[in-house]
């Protein structure tokens, strides 16, 4: 079975965070420097991407990732998101 950060989903060998998501405690980085960081990855992987595209699909994102999805900000989007269905 695949161990993935809980964070980010990458793949890891050992603990709960990988690398990129920790400071350098080895401490989880809060959500709007991760979340940050994943957009600008986002945007880019894939330039024709708006910015609230981005920020939209991290949130979606983060929405799995045990480590954020209780986070009220991924939270409030997915509420969000619902009314627009
Ligand atoms: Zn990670």
């Amino acid at each position: 079975m695949t161990h993935t950060c809980e964070s980010c989903g990458l793949a890891i060998d050992s603990g709960a965070y990988c690398q990129y998501c920790v400071d350098d405690q080895g401490i989880l980085q809060d959500f709007e420097t991760r979340f940050a960081r994943m957009v600008q990855w986002a945007l880019r992987e894939n330039s024709a991407l708006t910015r609230a595209q981005a920020e939209a699909d991290t949130l979606a994102y983060m929405a799995q990732m045990p480590a954020w999805a209780r986070h009220p900000r991924v939270r409030a989007a997915m509420v969000s998101a619902d009314h627009g269905t």
